[in-house]
């Protein structure tokens, strides 16, 4: 992929008003048109699936940056960027910024960061000059121990996953009509079919994913080529980077998420489980 990407003019985007950001589904009137007739949830969840798909059809075969600028210039303020500081995640957040500085980047913070993490946090602070939006459980770590025992990344990885990633992210998101991942098909096998768009029924919004074509020798030139901050961890062997209990390095040759939660029957954190997946999860002990 060519990364010398034209992004076009930078700061010109209006912020759209309260009416012309697209509500949250529950908040959707019936159109006289027809086009948005939300008289009950399931209706809606079917008109936004095709919608939606079309619309990741329409983008597939572009380097995503349109489709991200669409977005942007679509819910302004609405739009919300996720990112765990992983390296697409940092070329994502450099594009969406170069399209419009003041657009909504959160992250969750866990408790569990490598202290890289938390540096790279400063570094890209001070790098665009803004703040990124932190969210956090209300579950401290003392707290957590003194209900479920210590070391529950190893004893209940799904549940502290869910307490400390998936809890916050719906908090995060509960303002938000539109949320960006920088997923990318080569991920992992379970990331290779993730449209660009999709109606989210699980958070109630649309989700995008503008960089699913992208590989990782794609995120690297851009990053180097731009010089962006990175977590120093990559240097080190860890490809893929999350809480400090679940991530070890990997060796030459494995899947570039092999040193995530290894030895355990679990590849994804569950941010980006479908609804019912997450339903399965243990309900009984939260
Ligand atoms: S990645 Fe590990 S430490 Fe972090 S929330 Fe999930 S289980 Fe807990």
């Amino acid at each position: 992929m060519n990364t010398a990407i034209n992004l076009g003019a930078t700061t010109t985007i209006a912020r759209p008003t309260a009416d012309q950001v697209p509500q949250k589904a529950h908040n959707v009137t019936t159109g006289s048109n027809g086009t948005a007739n939300k008289s009950s949830t399931g209706e809606f969840a079917n008109w936004a699936r095709m919608v939606f798909g079309r619309l990741s059809r329409q983008f597939e075969h572009g380097d995503g940056v349109a489709l991200l600028r669409w977005a942007i210039e679509t819910f302004g303020t609405g739009l919300s960027i996720g990112t765990g500081f992983g390296a697409s995640g940092i070329v994502m957040m450099d594009l969406a910024l170069r399209i419009y500085p003041d657009v909504d980047i959160f992250y969750i913070d866990t408790g569990y960061f490598f202290p890289e993490t938390e540096q790279l946090i400063q570094r890209l602070e001070h790098h665009y000059q803004r703040n990124l939006r932190r969210v956090a459980t209300e579950t401290s770590i003392e707290q957590q121990e003194k209900r479920y025992g210590p070391k529950l990344y190893a004893n209940d990885p799904n549940l502290c996953c869910h307490i400390r990633k998936v809890t916050p992210l719906q908090k995060a998101l509960a303002d938000s009509t539109a949320w960006v991942t920088a997923l990318r098909h080569d991920q992992a096998n379970t990331r290779k079919a993730v449209p660009m768009a999709q109606w989210n029924e699980r958070y109630n919004l649309l989700k995008l994913s503008p960089m699913v074509h992208w590989t990782e020798d794609d995120i690297w030139e851009y990053i180097h080529e731009h010089r962006l901050p990175y977590n120093l961890l990559h240097d080190q062997s860890y490809p893929s980077i999350g809480c400090w209990p679940c991530t070890q390095p990997v060796a030459a040759g494995e899947d570039i998420r092999a040193g995530r939660w290894k030895g355990q029957n679990k590849t994804e954190c569950g941010l980006h489980w479908e609804i019912n997946t997450e339903r399965s999860l243990n309900s009984a002990k939260l």
